[in-house]
């Protein structure tokens, strides 16, 4: 493979005679040069860039999109470095066969973000530069992209708005304006209804007028089209863009290339829009920015907000980070100074209050089927007024695990240490981790009585028993299991909306910025095992899921209520949540995390590692562990432990915490860690390093 292997001899001179496809130029004069050497990144699993020779009369200069030999076959690569020499003998080195032409080199901006995203992240430069082209942009052969037409004449401004701002979104705006010529980070901390939206677009319509781009990202797919239409409501001239993994390859492909030549003037989309190359970004904006989903838990492990806040940095520009719920990280930053704060407390529209939240004991209301007397009655209120309810639960499927009442036997997955979930509809027991499927069996496995119930409360068991205990009422449910049909989750809300739907059942696809005017009561039900989990984020991903749930009971004209279902009526993070004072919550749970030396106030990295035989990894990581702390730097080295999920689709997976007093002092040690590691020639297990994990 490729010239570093195989000692394949190459001619000194020689001439193409291949046919190019449509979009690649034909190698120059069909020479290659003999001068100019080219370091190439490439998506292969291997630390180093690749050599090769420039072609003569071909200009390659650094960020050009490159079409390579890769030992039989073909590859497209980013040109790193032009050169003119290589530590590889001449005579082995090849050359490249052509430079894509409907693809324009990367700025010197944009590569430069990559290779901080391959140093920070410890990946090699060629996948996060894979991570960051389109699947369409990669083929070596494929047809040639139109370049997309430039941006229309400028929007027409003094666009409507339906609003007349209140004091306190003037005030973010004013101070999101107040440093908009250079880096200038904005906690934009506003309640669930403050009306965040109109503050965004207001600072997107001073972008676009200054003639730059900007870039807009959200958690989820799910939230794209609502925000999307907004966004071509309020500027219908401008050309808007989505960027999400759901595009086909195409469309995809020409998002990219819209950011890229500057035709794009808003792209919104998930965590990936925020690697995309921007030929002029002005402005970027994090919704939700305390998200997990903003972390990508595979390959590149990165953290979308805080690339946006470190591309911002680079380019100088405003970033807005938003979110009911801030991360204790973007606190503590407002806390040191780092980040300005902006605060809209109050709801936006007029009359609109706070949703009233209380906790039912369960322990003296004691659940039926998962459902206190309390929460069935105030449901029950609400049919009668012809109002709306929603029941929160975070956790799909029918119960999350078949046990036997004889012999305590329940089903497990073979592959993976987790329990099946019992999905009675489809008479399938399911591991949500790997996906393997089996019927449900009539009698226990092991001891063969008959004597098989379910446990837990998954969303379909819920529905059965409210259907139960509110014959009549019209029921809906949504979670992955019955959106995996496409358009369903729309056709849901679409009923929600329309008034045709009663209650609704589901997950956390439904805490989020949907508005319902008719929904004003929400029960949240089975939350309780998040208070004591092993996860040190999860009071923090409790407390904001149930604001951001809680936000959707009531608007404008009528008050929501909120009933939260609890063996621990009075723990203080649901007195928190019922008083709406985030900011006592957050206080307590960043003193908590200072004591501990959690982030924010440590810095950490994971070592993962995982193989199919058992023992392996404990055993690669505790000799991992012994190199890390023979390099002595000012880093804490824990021992290895078994993942949360310790087995997964037939590997066995476990895991190296690291710890650090700051960046500075974590960065160069995972630098030399992973080198040292890297020498070694692992082959038994397949490791990689998390940086800033979300979850240890
Ligand atoms: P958030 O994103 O902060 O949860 P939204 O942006 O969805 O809140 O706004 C909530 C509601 O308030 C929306 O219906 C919006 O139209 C309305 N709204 C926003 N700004 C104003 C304003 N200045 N005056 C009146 N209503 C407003
Ligand atoms: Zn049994
Ligand atoms: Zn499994």
């Amino acid at each position: 493979m490729g010239h570093r292997h195989g000692g394949i001899s190459f001619p000194l001179a020689g001439t193409y005679s291949q046919t190019y496809p449509q979009g690649f130029s034909p190698p120059g004069n069909g020479r290659f040069s003999l001068l100019k050497t080219l370091r190439v990144a490439l998506d292969v699993p291997l630390e180093e860039n690749f050599d090769f020779l420039a072609l003569e009369g071909v200009e390659t200069p650094p960020g050009s999109l490159v079409v390579v030999p890769f030992g039989r076959s073909r590859k497209v690569g980013v040109v790193v470095l032009e050169g003119t020499g290589s530590t590889i003998a001449l005579a082995r080195l090849r050359a490249i066969e052509a430079r894509v032409e409907d693809v324009p080199p990367l700025g010197a901006a944009d590569l430069g973000l990559f290779e901080f995203c391959a140093a920070y992240y410890q990946r090699p430069l060629g996948e996060v530069i894979a991570a960051c082209l389109p699947p369409r942009l990669r083929q070596p052969s494929r047809r040639r992209i139109p370049a997309p037409e430039p941006a229309r004449a400028p929007t027409p401004h003094g666009f409507s708005s339906a609003h007349e701002l209140t004091a306190p979104q003037r005030e973010a705006i004013e101070a999101v304006r107040a440093g908009a010529g250079g880096f200038h980070p904005v906690l934009l901390h506003g309640v669930t209804g403050s009306g965040k939206t109109e503050v965004y677009l207001r600072l997107i319509a001073d972008t676009l007028d200054r003639g730059r781009q900007a870039l807009f990202l959200l958690p989820e797919i799910g939230l794209t089209p609502q925000f999307e239409a907004q966004v071509r409501k309020r500027f219908p001239g401008a050309s808007v863009y989505a960027a999400h993994s759901h595009l086909n390859e195409g469309d995809r492909a020409r998002a990219w290339l819209a950011a890229q030549s500057g035709a794009a003037q808003v792209v919104l989309g998930t965590r990936l829009a925020v690697l995309m190359p921007f030929r002029d970004l002005g402005l970027a904006i994090v919704d939700e920015e305390h998200d997990g989903s903003y972390k990508q838990q595979e390959g590149l492990r990165y953290s979308a907000r805080d690339v946006a806040v470190r591309r911002a940095q680079k380019l100088g520009i405003p970033v807005v980070l938003g979110s009911a719920t801030p991360s204790l990280e973007s606190i503590a930053n407002v806390r040191d100074g780092r980040y300005a704060l902006a605060r809209l407390p109050q709801r936006a529209s007029a009359g609109s209050a706070m949703p009233a939240i209380r906790t039912v004991d369960t322990r003296a209301d004691r659940p039926h089927d998962g459902l206190t007397f309390a929460l069935v009655d105030a449901i029950r209120k609400r049919l009668a007024r012809q109002e709306q309810s929603l029941i929160f639960l975070n956790r799909r499927g029918f119960s999350p695990v078949l046990f036997c009442r004889a012999c305590s036997w329940h089903s497990t997955c073979t592959r993976c240490s987790a329990n099946l979930v019992m999905h009675r509809r489809d008479g399938e027991l399911r591991c949500h981790h790997c996906g393997r499927r089996s019927r449900i069996p009539a009698a226990c496995p092991t001891c063969h009585a008959a004597d098989l119930a379910p446990v837990g409360h998954g969303t379909q068991r819920l529905e059965d028993a409210l259907r139960e205990a509110l014959p009549g009422a019209r029921i809906a449910r949504v979670d992955r299991d019955t959106t995996a049909r496409k358009g369903e989750l729309k056709r849901v809300f679409d009923a929600v909306r329309a008034g045709t739907i009663d209650v609704l059942i589901g997950t956390q696809m439904l805490a989020k910025g949907h508005d319902y005017p008719r929904l004003t009561l929400v029960g949240v039900v089975d939350c309780d095992s998040a208070l004591f989990s092993a996860d040190f984020r999860a009071a923090e991903k409790l407390f904001a899921q149930l604001v951001q749930v809680s936000g959707r009971a009531g608007r404008a004209d009528r008050a929501g209520e909120v009933i939260i279902q609890t063996d621990f009526p009075t723990h203080p993070l649901y007195a928190a949540v019922a008083s709406h004072d985030f900011d006592r919550f957050a206080s307590d749970a960043l003193a908590e995390r200072r004591v501990a030396g959690f982030p924010p106030y440590s810095f950490l990295a994971l070592l993962r590692a995982e193989s199919k035989k058992a023992g392996e990894p404990t055993t690669f990581l505790r000799d991992a562990a012994r190199v890390a702390r023979g390099l002595r730097a000012a880093v804490e080295v824990f021992d290895p432990v078994p993942a949360t999920l310790e087995r997964k689709a037939g590997f066995e997976r476990a895991q190296l915490l690291v710890r650090a007093s700051s960046r500075a002092a974590l960065q160069p040690f995972l630098r030399r860690w992973r080198s040292a590691l890297l020498e070694r020639g692992e082959r038994r297990v397949r490791w990689s390093l998390d940086v800033d994990p979300q979850e240890v």
